[in-house]
């Protein structure tokens, strides 16, 4: 099809965001609806993969990202005892393969940069409560004070893990992890140069650094700084802030400067990490797209790749299709395989690294730096992270998992 939908969108994200920049570009009328005054990011840092960064090629913005964000060459954890978790790097599948990781802040604002210049129309404060079916058969939002949005041809959800409109489409509800973390950015300590660089006891104790580059250029370098956190214990971490303090600091000591830094707990987002995929993420003229169709833990680094993917790869099989139910087809087709990997995979990996088992961990030790001897298990790993994974026994470049 080409360009002449009217297209309604519900969440200025991550996700959202790059899909109204690809569909106005291709000559849509895009709406985006925001449940907040302004599009903004909440918490700290986060990865964008190989394949995200080819999605961000094809939205314009790479080079803007890369030149706020930090090239991460690889994973480097250990354990309390020293003993390798994880030591993989981009390079060795393809010297030119690198990973960045940005600020919430900064990718948020360069979508929005992105999109503010492409012309679609924005409506702040506006939450979506529902989609509902316009008078002339075609979709519209329906928002918290009960008032309707102006009919659409294609209404896309792009509101998130928690969407309240996943309804439209499935009646599959997310389950909550036990597991999830207190995340907070800091000045980068400079303890882990381009390394995602996690410290582990078992599964019950993870402390993770990330560089995160700068916000805007010439601001100050960042990094996130997370620790392993579940829901329930939020209240007591926060009233026993000085012992988790003696707890990270004896953990990691090289991180004392930067502990020292933090005001208290109130310098931490707990984030809560939710688990579901969509079997088929479209019904009628409404389709999912990002952690509304497919959200989980962040043990792979993939989610925020995935919503730019879904963004790219939906604006193709628009285009390609002759209307919007094939193009829904095209696009559930297409992401499918890839998406069911990684979620399956993610939540595979959960228990290793954040849950009470002491079996799981402990065979994690066992075997995770020692599957680097196989050359081809290596490779499986570095990929997997990479984004590169499209099945079990599949892969593809970054530039063809960014295209239909
Ligand atoms: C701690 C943490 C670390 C992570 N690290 C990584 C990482 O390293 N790499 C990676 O790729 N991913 C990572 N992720 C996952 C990534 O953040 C998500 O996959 C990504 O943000 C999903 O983007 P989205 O656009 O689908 O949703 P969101 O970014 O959640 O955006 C949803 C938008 O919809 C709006 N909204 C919600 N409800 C409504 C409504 N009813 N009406 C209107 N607007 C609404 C929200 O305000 C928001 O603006 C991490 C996640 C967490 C929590």
């Amino acid at each position: 099809m080409r360009g002449g939908l009217d297209i309604a969108i519900a969440g200025a994200g991550i996700a959202g965001l790059a899909a109204a920049i690809m569909l106005t570009r291709a000559g849509h009328r895009v709406m985006v609806y925001e449940r907040f005054e302004q599009s903004r990011p909440i918490g700290s840092g986060l990865m964008i993969q190989p394949v995200g960064l080819a999605a961000l090629e094809r939205l314009g913005l790479r080079a803007e990202i890369e030149a706020r964000g930090a090239r991460i060459s690889g994973i480097e954890g250990y354990t309390a005892r020293g003993t390798t978790v994880f030591d993989i790097g981009y390079g060795e599948l393809d010297p030119s393969f690198y990973a960045v990781a940005v600020h919430r802040a900064a990718l948020q604002g360069v979508l929005w940069r992105g999109f503010a210049a492409c012309g679609a129309n924005f409506v702040a404060a506006r939450p979506v409560a529902a989609i509902t079916t316009s008078p002339d058969g075609r979709a519209q939002m329906v928002f918290d004070d009960g008032a309707c949005g102006p009919p659409a041809d294609l209404v896309i959800d792009a509101s998130g893990a928690r969407s309240m409109l996943r309804g439209a489409v499935t009646v599959q509800q997310p389950r909550v992890f036990r597991y999830g973390a207190v995340w907070a950015t800091v000045p980068d300590p400079g303890v882990a140069p381009a390394k995602l660089a996690p410290r582990y006891i078992g599964a019950r104790v993870m402390l993770g650094v990330l560089p995160l580059g700068v916000v805007d250029p010439g601001g100050p370098n960042l990094a996130a700084l997370f620790w392993s956190l579940k829901g329930a214990d939020y209240t007591n971490w926060r009233a026993n802030f000085a012992s988790w303090w003696n707890e990270a600091a004896t953990l990691w000591p090289a991180l004392s400067p930067c502990l020292e830094a933090l005001g208290g707990p109130d310098d931490f987002n707990m984030a809560h990490y939710h688990h579901i995929t969509v079997a088929q993420p479209h019904k009628g003229p409404v389709v999912l797209i990002g952690d509304s169709a497919h959200s989980t833990s962040p043990q792979l680094g993939q989610g925020a790749n995935h919503g730019l993917l879904d963004a790219v790869v939906l604006a193709d099989a628009i285009a390609a299709a002759p209307d919007v139910p094939a193009a829904l087809k095209l696009y559930a087709r297409a992401r499918r395989r890839q998406v069911q990997f990684y979620q399956r995979a993610s939540a595979l990996m959960t228990p290793l690294f954040q849950s009470d088992s002491r079996v799981f961990p402990a065979l994690r030790d066992l075997t995770f730096h020692r599957m680097k001897i196989v050359p081809y298990l290596k490779r499986e790993m570095v990929r997997t992270l990479a984004g590169l994974k499209t099945g079990l026994f599949t892969l593809a470049t970054p530039e063809r998992i960014a295209r239909l």
